[in-house]
């Protein structure tokens, strides 16, 4: 194992950071129901030879387990998976269960020795028990921490556009970025190195000694691992230098063993292309990583890596699943239960009535369509992982061996019964929900503009781990998932809205739609603004639950739902405010594959419609405005005023270029021609195109952006004009008017 160790008081800029180096070895542990078949395994040779020692345990097998087993566990030379496969297989699978098998060795590490990415240590080197490491006053649950500054730069290279690159096309022109140091990306200055007009070679050489000079912690790129890495790795080989970008100086660069894969999750294809990792440097490829592109930037990587014990490299790149997953995983480590190789899914057996109710889902009151004023709107705080938290739900609460009579918890419909017994992803969800509400907190108590900003990414990065952790609760990929206590969360939550939306009620309020987490409500009487304080204050008390009053809307326009190519859309509203607020949900604006002309368009229509304060103001005075407005849309689509760049759509493929059929779709015509042109795009990857000629032959309907060039103007004016004008009426029919392809306004007497 090695330890890049950034010293806190240095003296010399040079020695900001030491290099430790520790003899560890890695392991895995068998359980059998047969003791004396894993002492025989310890008498083969050929498992002997591949392990460096073993020991008898005692650990719990399984989540459910009350009592700890005795079980193996192996110390090991080389990849755990080889030798665990040899002995899963053993006598027809019959004999052995592999435990912690699949957890990447630094995640072993930071549990077994209670450390973190990014803390503050004191460590020594002791000759007989290997590295010892002591807290400095750190912990994952401090918001207060402090990092050091970070030097960062960003590696560029620029190529001619309208061009798909390959790898035999010489190198002529790289840019390094270098940013100042801060650890706020906006706060950057920035100093830019170009490098172009020399030999290839040349060039190569002077990057890898920019590189060493400035000598960076985090290298940024656009496209790291699939293009911008693999790339210059292949040009390094041709010109016999070897690219050492690494701080571990004599390690040079090489391509990775796997090209990637594509994966599916919450009802997307993504790929991901294989890791290209630095030593002694984090690389942060900014096309693959989650944590990077939801806005939570660094700091919410660096809060991710600190509370989830997982490394920067993997953190920037593990989608906020396995970031959660890692936390899981050590919350079992600490109650030394073993986490399964290949997690086995115990579902209770349900009857047709147990179904019927468990498939519910979220939905309670479906909105009345059309426009209404005066609406408030409710959102629970964080619901679904609340609940878990405060029912205590988790794969071995649910349906407990021991508490059969617990009065204190029944899942509502379903009358399941739940442990005494704290439960392992309450207890992993806990540290999360209460650092989210601190950081929420300092944020509002702060007038510091920069720490508010930290704050904010901090608590969003943990936002995301709180969405996750209901989707992971079933999914049955997850170590400790289990889908009874998907559906007994989903019973709470129902019950908690359902008894909301009762008190809402019995407080004079008509309750006009519920969903999921949230109600929008309207007074019966014209009566006094604190009744909604009142209410938010009365759910709280009465269901355990916080509620948040987001605000009361001057007007809202429920839409009626959707069914796209991905997932339906339950919820599509737009609406404003008092404050002038607008808040969208499930209409084009919203949706990433959307052309950003048609997004600044509806934008700029909603923006009109958000100075209206009645529906009535609306109708006298706006719509005409804004009739106007989307004549000048036209108009500068018409005569080419509009940027390529505006006109792009953003498609994310679920199938590999060889699998899509030979239909004439836009797809199908961009991913044609960029195979064409040799590029081979897999399922995951993002499709960007521009409709050039929409009813046009296969090859002429579109450009894909790779083939763009400054000559390419030729866009489809009929084609964007008629989505233009599909986007602006999903705002004017909830107003009683409709704008038709011919320029004409048709008003609509009844149109829901
Ligand atoms: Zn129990």
């Amino acid at each position: 194992m090695i330890f890049w160790i950034r010293l806190k008081n240095f003296t010399d800029n040079k020695k900001r950071y030491i290099r430790i180096e520790e003899k560890w070895q890695n392991y895995f542990y068998i359980a059998s129901d047969n003791i004396s078949k894993l002492e025989q395994l310890v008498q083969n040779d050929e498992i002997l030879s591949s392990i460096s020692s073993y020991e008898f345990v005692k650990r719990s097998e399984t989540i459910t387990d009350t009592k700890k087993s005795t079980v193996l566990k192996l110390c090991i030379f080389g990849k755990n998976l080889k030798l665990a496969n040899t002995i899963e297989k053993m006598n027809g699978y019959q004999d052995f269960r592999l435990y912690n098998v699949d957890l990447i060795p630094e995640q072993k590490y930071f549990f077994d020795h209670d450390i973190f990415p990014l803390g503050l240590f004191e460590v020594t080197d002791d000759d007989n028990s290997g590295l010892l490491w002591k807290s400095k006053s750190d912990s994952v649950g401090f918001t207060d921490y402090h990092l050091p500054y970070f030097k960062k730069i960003h590696i560029k290279l620029n190529f001619p556009k309208g061009k798909i690159i390959k790898s035999t096309d010489e190198l002529n022109s790289i840019s390094i970025v270098q940013y100042n140091y801060s650890n706020s990306i906006n706060k950057n200055k920035i100093h830019i190195i170009d490098l172009s007009d020399k030999s290839e070679k040349k060039l190569l050489k002077e990057l890898i000694k920019i590189v060493h000079d400035i000598d960076p912690d985090f290298i940024f790129t656009e496209d790291g691992d699939s293009f911008t890495f693999p790339y210059l790795i292949h040009r390094a080989e041709i010109n016999k230098i070897d690219l050492c970008l690494s701080r571990d100086n004599d390690i040079s660069l090489t391509k990775p063993e796997r090209k990637g894969n594509s994966f599916f999750s919450y009802g997307r294809t993504y790929f991901k292309p294989s890791t290209i990792k630095l030593f002694g440097r984090i690389h942060i490829d900014k096309s693959n990583t989650f944590t990077i592109r939801t806005g939570s930037d660094l700091e919410g990587l660096f809060e991710i890596s600190r509370l989830c014990r997982i490394p920067l490299h993997e953190g920037s790149r593990a989608s906020i699943g396995r970031c959660l997953t890692s936390l899981h995983l050590y919350n079992a480590t600490k109650r030394e239960l073993l986490i399964p190789w290949k997690p086995t899914l115990f579902e209770h057996p349900k009857n047709m009535i147990e179904l019927f109710l468990a498939d519910r889902g979220g939905l309670i009151l479906e909105p009345e369509i059309g426009l209404h004023e005066k609406i408030a709107e409710f959102d629970f705080v964080s619901l679904y992982p609340n609940i878990m938290l405060k029912r205590n739900v988790s794969a071995e609460t649910i349906l407990c061996d021991c508490c059969f009579d617990n009065p204190k918890f029944r899942v509502p419909e379903l009358n399941y019964h739940i442990c005494n017994k704290k439960g392992l992803i309450p207890e992993a969800l806990e540290i999360v929900l209460d650092k989210r509400l601190r950081y929420k907190n300092l944020k509002n108590k702060t007038s510091d503009p920069v720490l508010q900003d930290i704050y904010d990414k901090r608590q969003s990065a943990l936002k995301w781990i709180l969405v996750t952790s209901f989707g992971y609760l079933g999914f049955s990929n997850a170590k400790f998932g289990r889908i009874d206590a998907h559906i007994a969360v989903c019973a709470f939550a129902r019950d908690i809205l359902s008894h909301t939306m009762h008190i809402a009620e019995d407080m004079n309020f008509d309750v006009l739609h519920g969903i999921v987490d949230s109600i929008w409500v309207k007074k019966k009487n014209n009566t006094a603004k604190d009744d909604y304080f009142k209410l938010k204050e009365t759910i709280k008390k009465e269901t355990d639950f916080d509620i948040s009053f987001e605000g009361v809307y001057k007007w809202i326009a429920f839409l009626p739902s959707e069914i796209n190519t991905h997932l339906p859309v339950l919820n599509r509203y737009f609406g404003v405010f008092e404050d002038g607020t607008i808040k969208t949900r499930g209409i084009e604006t919203r949706r990433h594959d959307t052309p950003p002309f048609l997004v600044q368009c509806q934008n700029e229509i909603l923006e009109l419609l958000a100075k209206g304060n009645s529906i009535k103001d609306i109708k006298h005075d706006k719509l005409s405005l804004i009739i106007k407005k989307i004549k000048k849309y036209l108009s500068l689509l018409k005569y080419r005023k509009i940027d390529t760049e505006n006109l792009i759509f953003t498609k994310l493929l679920s199938k590999d270029y060889n699998q899509y059929n030979n239909r004439n779709t836009v797809e199908n015509s961009a991913i044609k021609q960029l195979e064409l042109n040799g590029e081979y795009v897999k399922a995951g990857q993002v499709l960007q195109y521009i409709i050039i000629d929409y009813n046009g032959p296969l090859l002429k309907r579109v450009v894909p952006i790779q083939l763009l060039n400054n000559k390419t103007n030729y866009y489809d004016i009929k084609k964007y004009s008629e989505l233009l004008i599909d986007s602006c009426n999903t705002l004017l029919k909830p107003f009683g008017i409709i704008f038709d392809q011919n320029q004409s306004v048709w008003r609509l007497d009844n149109y829901y």
